[in-house]
């Protein structure tokens, strides 16, 4: 039986061994550096983990847990790789919707990253960051008037449309302004990818996008052109997935979106300027997760689309790219305190910690699997088939399904799972009224907490009684 939870969840369980997780690993100290942060080492003489030069027991101390924390270097490493492999003729978007903070957009906005921002909240946090308003792209299938009206009143550089109600809306919305606003068109190009597979003739049966085989994405075009007054259309957009590890399934998206500029061409006489090919680059989130080095992958994506764009007999297009998971997810870790340690003897070994699916959702709602270590200590006592779960009234919480831990793990240990800077904390929730974790970014050895933890304060603040 799959144990995919969700179509679009990640695969990985599916390969596991019929009945029972993989094997234990052979060194459960060893912090495979595909999965750990690049300042992830442990400390050669207490075993404790060291994270970007400070040991996790003083932050959990200062901090509490849990506690997101975030390798700060690593970060801006990567957000620097994805753009200087994109080179000059690129943009790279970082996607907000994996984690935004006012640190983040400043941080983004240094390493000469673009953002994407989906609904007005976020919109906020990347003004109040003083985010170059130009380098913003707004996303979303239902944008509020309020929304475009702000986003076009602070000069955003492009947004998405994504219906004909929000072409019209935004025509007028640009008109009273007298502004003429960039938009992409987002397009259903029938790809969907996950992982290692693609489906090249999708359904589109979802609510993004405009379909380019059933012609609305035509109709949409046609629209904005005519509306060629207070909107100026840059190009076409599509996103095929996540946690993609494979280029196979943008080869064919690209291969789609250039006969459609083809065809753009062939009937308006415009040739548009722009191709967006969205996000969903993959990470490793376990060690058997090999996603391609970020220069191979630009490589790969701005030959796939010069490769279709000559052979359609195209300019080629300015290249943006959106990635959210790529350059947020591995520089950060959750670190955990566990609360108690529950054997089921002939089952596994249950190991609570302190937060559960409030800061970590993905676990239940996609089935995703993790990698957790102790890391308060080194332990040279055997593997013991556990599972960690949260703190809260649902037996669906479940941080880390199968997990081997020492069998030593007691209460009080510190305990740490990888990958955790995207799609966590910006997915949490108060589930039972549990507090949201702070985001801490560490950096040579120094801790900021740039999103403070939440206080009941901050909870009964919001009920009037
Ligand atoms: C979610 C999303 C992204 C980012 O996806 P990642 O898997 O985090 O890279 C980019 N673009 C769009 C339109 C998205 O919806």
């Amino acid at each position: 039986m799959s144990r995919s939870a969700h179509p679009a969840g990640p695969r990985h369980a599916d390969v596991l061994p019929e009945g029972g997780p993989a094997a234990a690993p052979a060194d459960l100290n060893r912090l495979d550096g595909r999965v750990w942060p690049g300042g992830a080492v442990r400390d050669a003489g207490s075993g404790a983990l060291t994270f970007a030069g400070a040991d996790v027991r003083d932050l959990a101390r200062e901090f509490g847990t849990p506690a997101y924390l975030i390798d700060e270097d690593d970060w801006r490493r990567r957000a620097r790789a994805w753009v200087e492999a994109f080179g000059e003729d690129a943009d790279v978007y970082y996607a907000g919707k994996s984690f935004l903070s006012v640190a983040i957009a400043k941080w983004a906005a240094e390493e000469g990253l673009h953002l994407d921002v989906c609904s007005g909240g976020e919109l906020a946090v990347a003004l109040r960051a003083g985010f170059p308003t130009a380098r913003l792209g707004f996303h979303g299938n239902n944008k509020s008037a309020a929304e475009l009206e702000r986003a076009v009143a602070a000069g955003v550089g492009r947004i998405i449309v994504d219906s004909h109600d929000e072409i019209e809306r935004l025509a007028a919305i640009a008109a009273e302004h007298g502004v003429r606003q960039r938009v992409l068109v987002r397009v259903t190009a029938g790809v969907e990818a996950h992982t290692h597979e693609f489906i090249a003739t999708a359904h589109e049966d979802q609510k993004f996008g405009f379909s380019l085989a059933g012609g609305a994405a035509a109709e949409a075009v046609a629209r904005i052109l005519k509306h060629g007054e207070h909107l100026e259309l840059m190009g076409l957009h599509s996103h095929i997935g996540s946690q993609i590890f494979d280029t196979a399934g943008f080869e064919v998206a690209a291969h789609r979106l250039s006969e459609a500029l083809a065809a753009i061409k062939r009937d308006h006489g415009v040739e548009l300027p722009e191709l967006d090919l969205g996000g969903g680059l993959g990470i490793a989130y376990v060690e058997t997760d090999d996603p391609a080095p970020i220069a191979e992958t630009a490589r790969r994506l701005k030959e796939i689309v010069a490769r279709e764009c000559d052979a359609a007999g195209l300019a080629r297009p300015r290249i943006s790219v959106e990635p959210g998971r790529a350059i947020a997810g591995p520089p950060g870790i959750t670190l955990y305190e566990v609360g108690t340690v529950k054997p089921l003897p002939g089952l596994r070994t249950y190991v609570s910690v302190d937060g559960g699916m409030s800061d970590n959702i993905r676990t239940s709602l996609y089935d995703a699997e993790y990698t957790v270590r102790l890391v308060s200590r080194d332990s040279a006592a055997e593997p013991m088939l556990s599972r960690v779960v949260g703190k809260h009234c649902e037996s669906g919480d479940i941080v880390v399904r199968d997990a081997w831990l020492p069998s030593d793990t007691a209460p009080g240990d510190l305990l740490a799972v990888a990958a955790t800077g995207a799609y966590c904390r910006s997915m949490a929730s108060n589930y039972n009224h549990v507090l949201k974790p702070p985001v801490i970014a560490v950096r040579a050895g120094a801790a900021r907490v740039i999103v403070r933890r939440e206080t009941e304060d901050d909870l009964l603040g919001l009920d009037l009684g």
